[in-house]
């Protein structure tokens, strides 16, 4: 490869930067800088999503409201606390392809997967299996694996683990389907990724769950990785529940608050669940009775008052994603991400293998061919360079150009400081 090919791919990605009609979205993010006040180039929303600039003012309203109202503030802040977590619900619905009152602003990701479990995994007699992707993140891991013990149930009889193919990243749909056309009778709950979290694989959450409820299982999904990045239907998927955080694309913040989808057959059921009084139907809740009656939809499955101040950064991120729209968003995803891949094939086909398959969102996987001592490497000259992107071991370089505020310059910057690396 030559320089001229390089200043070849800047000149292009200056080119497409310019007819963007995002653009201007950039200017709404603090962008982060290095020690010496320069900017850096962030690759990294799958894992922590940029502060949108709105975010200070928000939060500074509700300590304000706070100083000047003290409890009050729950009916009388400019926006009344008691009623919270209403305001992400449409903006969440639209991210989710959901009904408002089939989702709900609450806790944080891993604790959701426990709640959802406690209706939605309910082994009986034959059906007691638990079905996830192989290689799923820790969490999962343990919440599925501790939900089994707490069942008396161990992991070696009752958790199916689903693989990619021999020497393949790619996990697909196949293998999941044929274990429920063998098996499905077994089968109480399938827990699929939207997004896989080490490969980017994105996948067909309609034809799983599908799959799963015509086998008699429940099916969940976890979202993480997808709320946010990729196109969702939740509701006309058919999943039972899904779950997301609200720190990776929906720029939250750190910790901010999370999510979950319950369809809305659920809606009135009288599945168990662990209950609190935050769940209970808003009508009657004050009147502190001992029976508990769920608030229809999603939100009975709340237990506490939200945290407000984790929960406001999501009213700054959230409109910012009707503003672009997601179609525009969709397409320039597509656009940043067939950059990169194209320049990664002329540049760096040698040394860099892209594991992400193309049923994908942001997220790009890109595996060091030389291993894990030259991979490591490769990534600290990257972060020495001023790009921030993520090691996953024991080979993976996990870059996201996310659509809200990247641009095609940051994927020339990324490519420029691979050849760099990668060249030494
Ligand atoms: C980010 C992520 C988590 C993190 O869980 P928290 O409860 O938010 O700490 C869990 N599972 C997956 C798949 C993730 O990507």
């Amino acid at each position: 490869m030559t320089v001229a090919s390089l200043r070849a791919l800047h000149d292009q990605a200056q080119a497409l930067d310019a007819a963007d009609p995002l653009a201007a979205l950039r200017s709404r993010f603090a962008l982060p800088h290095n020690a010496q006040g320069q900017p850096l180039t962030y690759l990294c929303g799958h894992s922590l999503g940029l502060m949108p600039l709105d975010t200070r003012r928000l939060i500074d309203e509700e300590l304000q409201d706070w100083a000047a109202l003290g409890v009050d503030g729950h009916h009388r802040a400019r926006r009344p606390w008691i009623d919270y977590a209403e305001l992400l619900q449409q903006g969440l619905a639209r991210l989710a392809g959901a009904q408002p009152d089939e989702v709900v602003a609450m806790n944080s990701l891993t604790v959701n997967l426990h709640l959802m479990m406690a209706s939605f995994y309910r082994p009986t007699g034959r059906r007691r299996l638990i079905v996830i992707e192989a290689g799923a993140f820790s969490s999962d891991r343990h919440a599925v694996s501790s939900q089994l013990a707490w069942h008396g149930l161990s992991v070696e009889d009752c958790l199916i683990e689903i693989a990619a193919p021999q020497g393949q990243d790619v996990i697909g749909t196949a293998a999941l389907q044929q274990l429920l056309a063998q098996r499905g009778d077994e089968v109480a709950l399938v827990l699929w990724p939207g997004v896989q979290y080490r490969t980017g694989e994105a996948f067909d959450l309609a034809a799983i769950a599908q799959a799963a409820r015509a086998a008699g299982a429940c099916c969940g999904f976890d979202l993480a990785h997808a709320m946010g990045n990729v196109p969702l239907s939740l509701h006309d998927s058919g999943a039972d529940f899904a779950v997301w955080c609200g720190y990776k694309y929906l720029n939250g913040g750190p910790g901010a608050l999370a999510g979950a989808f319950v369809h809305q057959r659920h809606a009135r059921s009288d599945l168990p669940r662990l209950s609190g009084w935050w769940g209970h139907d808003p009508a009657t809740r004050f009147q502190m009775a001992a029976q508990f009656t769920a608030a229809p939809g999603a939100a009975g499955w709340q237990i506490s008052n939200p945290p407000i101040l984790s929960a406001t950064p999501l009213l700054a991120s959230l409109p910012l994603f009707e503003a672009a729209g997601a179609a525009a968003l969709q397409a320039k995803t597509l656009s940043l991400g067939s950059l990169l891949l194209d320049a990664l094939a002329t540049h760096c086909a040698e040394t860099l293998q892209v594991i992400t398959p193309s049923s994908r969102g942001c997220q790009l996987s890109l595996r060091v061919k030389a291993g894990r001592d030259t991979g490591l490497r490769v990534f600290d000259q990257l972060t020495g360079a001023g790009v921030v992107a993520d090691w996953r071991e024991p080979d993976i370089i996990r870059v996201a150009p996310v659509p809200l505020y990247n641009t095609h310059q940051d994927v020339a910057q990324l490519v420029s400081a691979l050849v760099a690396a990668l060249r030494t």
